[in-house]
C-alpha cells in the first residue's frame, strides 16, 4: 500500500514508518520538522498539517494512513496550540485527503480521554465514558470525532488507538526524557515540584537537586501503589502497523497498552537494582496514577499482544544507562 504516516519525525511515528517500509509499503512522512535520523526509504513532507489545502495532489494516491502527528502538553497556556495541532490539523488532513485513494484512516489517541487518573471503573476499556480533564485530552476527543465522522461520511475504515504511556526502554534511565525523567529521578521530580509550587515534595527531594543517582520508589498516601500502562515503544508501534494493515470495516475504537499495569514503585527499585543507583521512598497524594487498561479489543480486531516483557525494559535501560554513563 501507499501509506501516509504523519508525525514521522517523533518518536512513535519513526517506528511506525521503519515497520512499514519493512513489509514492503510505499511510506510518505509528514511532519512539522525534519527527522534527526531520516527512515531509509521513507519520503518526508515537511510542514504544518494544519496548512494542507483541501484534496492535496501530494496525498491524492495514498491509500492508508497512520495519523501520529500531534502535540502533547499539560501546560494550560498551551490550549490554543494543542487545538490547532490535535484538531484543526486532523480536519485538514482530512479534508485534504478527499477526491484522493485513502480508504483507511488510523489515529493515534490515549487514555486521556478517559482520563485514566479519574477512572470510574477498572480495568478502563473502550466503553468507558469520555470525561477528559486536560486541554490535551480534549483535543484527542475531538480527533476522535473528526476521523469517526470522516469514516461515516467518506466511507472509510477508520481505527482510533487508545494508546497507554509508552517508553523506548533507552529512555527510562535517561534523566532528561521528558517523562521518564521526573517519574524516575528525584533530582528531576524535586525540580518538577519546585516549578509545581509542591512545597512539601520539593522539600523532602531537596537533598538529591543535582544527584541523578537516586531513583524514586513511589506508593500513593492512600495505600495503594502507583500504576500505569507502560508499553515499550517498538510493540506500540507493532500495534499501530497491526491496526494499518488490519481490515476492520467502519469505524473501531481499540485501547493499545500492556497486558498489565506496571507499579512503578517495584518498577523503580528493579531499575535501580539493575543499575546500580540509589532509591529513595515518597509518598504521594491519591490523585497519583492509579490505573489498569485493557487491551482485550485490539487483541480481538487485530491480533495484537505486546511481546517486550516487564524484565526485557529493566535489563534494556540498564544497559542504555550503562552505555550512557560510559560514554560520559
Ligand atoms: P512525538 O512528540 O515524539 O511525535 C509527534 C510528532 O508530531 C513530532 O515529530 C511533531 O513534530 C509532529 N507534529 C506535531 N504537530 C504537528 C503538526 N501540526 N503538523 C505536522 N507534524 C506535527 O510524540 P510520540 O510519542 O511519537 O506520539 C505519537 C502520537 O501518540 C501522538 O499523537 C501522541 O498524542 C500519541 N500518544 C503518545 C503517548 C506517549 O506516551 N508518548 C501516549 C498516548 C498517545
Amino acid at each position: 500500500m501507499r501509506i501516509a504516516v504523519t508525525g514521522a519525525s517523533g518518536r512513535v511515528g519513526g517506528a511506525v514508518a521503519a515497520r512499514l517500509v519493512d513489509n514492503g509499503h510505499t511510506v510518505i512522512g509528514l511532519d512539522l520538522v525534519a527527522p534527526r535520523q531520516a527512515v531509509p526509504g521513507v519520503d518526508y513532507l515537511i510542514g504544518d498539517l494544519a496548512d494542507l489545502e483541501p484534496s492535496d495532489p501530494r496525498l491524492a494516491e495514498v491509500e492508508a494512513v497512520a495519523h501520529l502527528g500531534a502535540l502533547m502538553s499539560w501546560d494550560e497556556a498551551d490550549a490554543a496550540r494543542l487545538h490547532h495541532a490535535n484538531v484543526t490539523a486532523t480536519l485538514n488532513l482530512v479534508r485534504a485527503l478527499d477526491g484522493g485513494a485513502v480508504r483507511r484512516f488510523v489515529l493515534a489517541s490515549t487514555g486521556e480521554v478517559y482520563p485514566e487518573n479519574a477512572p470510574q471503573y477498572q480495568p478502563l476499556d473502550e466503553a468507558h465514558p469520555r470525561l477528559p480533564r486536560t486541554w490535551y485530552g480534549l483535543s484527542k476527543v475531538l480527533a476522535e470525532e473528526t476521523v469517526a465522522f470522516a469514516a461515516r461520511t467518506r466511507g472509510w475504515d477508520a481505527v482510533a488507538l487508545r494508546f497507554s504511556h509508552t517508553q523506548h526502554p533507552a529512555e527510562l534511565l535517561d534523566p532528561d526524557s521528558f517523562f521518564s525523567g521526573p517519574r524516575f529521578f528525584a533530582s528531576r521530580r524535586h525540580r518538577k515540584a519546585l516549578a509545581a509550587g509542591d512545597h512539601a515534595l520539593a522539600e523532602q527531594l531537596a537533598p538529591y537537586a543535582g544527584d541523578d543517582g537516586t531513583l524514586l520508589v513511589a506508593r500513593r498516601s492512600d495505600g495503594a501503589p502507583v500504576r500505569m500502562g507502560i508499553l515499550a515503544t517498538d510493540d506500540l508501534a507493532r500495534g499501530v502497523v497491526l491496526a494499518v494493515e488490519a481490515d476492520t470495516t467502519g469505524y473501531e475504537v481499540a485501547g493499545l497498552g500492556p497486558d498489565d499495569s506496571t507499579d512503578l514503585g517495584d518498577f523503580a527499585r528493579d531499575l535501580a537494582e539493575a543499575a546500580g543507583l540509589d532509591t529513595v521512598e515518597v509518598t504521594l497524594p491519591p490523585t497519583a496514577p492509579g490505573y489498569v487498561t485493557s487491551n482485550t479489543r485490539a487483541r480481538e480486531l487485530f491480533g495484537f499482544t505486546p511481546r517486550i516483557t516487564r524484565d526485557d525494559m529493566v535489563r534494556l535501560a540498564a544497559e542504555a544507562h550503562r552505555e550512557r554513563t560510559a560514554a560520559g
